[in-house]
């Protein structure tokens, strides 16, 4: 049953890099919406289908039957799972915003910092959802939190919509019981740490709240696609902000045996003059696979923690 019978439509827009779960979050709130009693609509759309490229994902929810199609242009929400596409002039993610979007970027930095450094439309908002799903979770995987965050800055969705959406998604794509009962621990976890944000408190002007239209802009390989686009441009695009955990090797035990040098695919370590190897974080992606590869096991794990 429709619960609001006002002409109601809000278009949420998912940013995130391959592998966070976007697609799912975007999946989540659609059938949260559904449940709720709404029109639903949700989509992913990709550019370079690999891990750690950009990609958006789309819902649409209204009180009528919803006849706009494509990507959302102009978002009422628009939810940054991955701080670091603020910095990716190809991923573009703060296109169409305007007075009356709500942002929501998942970063341990204050709404007022994020404004001022990248000056956002509209309202802000920020949530740590990274560590959230690793607290809950143990892994930092977004799509339930990202989803519970979406949900609740509709203002519109209940947290037993959102619940019942998070066990239904995740069971389709078979995860066990007990990943699902932590996915929803942690959505629920996300929906208490968002703020309340109300729509009527966006200042629009005239021309800012009639501006629906939907324009598919072509935009070339340069710009169109994900940062690494062809051959010999990575020392000029940098990659190693795609990481949420960075390798660090203890100089003190390691043996200089090389393994970590010859198995890194992206060739990020490198010799020093003493034979110790040295990680290029400049472009180490956090794949892990040196750390797997250490026999002394001297690399570990640590949480990135970015200075813009
Ligand atoms: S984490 Fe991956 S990309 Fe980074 S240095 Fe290790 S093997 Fe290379
Ligand atoms: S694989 Fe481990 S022990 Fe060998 S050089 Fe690399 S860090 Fe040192």
């Amino acid at each position: 049953m429709i619960q609001n019978q006002n002409n109601m439509m809000k278009g949420i827009r998912f940013h995130g890099r391959g592998g966070q779960g976007m697609k799912t979050a975007s999946r989540i709130v659609g059938t949260a919406s559904f449940m709720e009693g709404y029109f639903a609509q949700d989509f992913p759309i990709y550019g370079a289908e690999r891990r750690g490229a950009p990609i958006m994902a789309f819902t649409r929810l209204s009180n009528n039957p919803i006849l706009e199609r494509g990507i959302i242009a102009n978002p009422d929400i628009n939810i940054i799972a991955d701080e670091t596409l603020l910095k990716d002039n190809a991923a573009n993610i703060l296109q169409g915003t305007w007075g009356g979007t709500i942002t929501l970027v998942n970063t341990h930095y204050a709404a007022s910092h994020v404004k001022e450094t990248y000056q956002v439309s509209g309202k802000i908002a920020t949530v740590d959802i990274t560590d959230i799903a690793l607290k809950i979770i143990s892994e930092p995987v977004l799509s339930s939190v990202a989803a519970a965050s979406a949900c609740k800055l509709t203002g519109v969705i209940s947290k037993e919509s959102l619940e019942e959406a998070v066990v239904k998604e995740l069971t389709d794509i078979n995860l066990k019981k007990e990943v699902i009962s932590k996915n929803t621990q942690a959505a629920l976890a996300s929906f208490d740490n968002t703020p309340s944000i109300s729509f009527s408190d966006l200042k629009l002007s005239g021309e800012e709240s009639k501006n629906r239209i939907i324009r598919l802009r072509y935009e070339g390989p340069y710009v169109g696609s994900a940062s690494v686009y062809g051959h010999g441009n990575t020392i000029t695009k940098k990659t190693g902000n795609w990481r949420l955990f960075k390798p660090v090797i203890d100089h003190e035990t390691c043996s200089r045996c090389r393994a970590c040098f010859v198995s890194c695919p992206h060739s990020c370590i490198s010799l020093d003059e003493s034979g110790y190897p040295q990680i290029d974080y400049e472009n180490c992606k956090g794949c892990f696979i040196c750390m797997d590869e250490c026999p002394k096991q001297v690399i570990s794990k640590e949480r990135e923690v970015r200075a813009w």
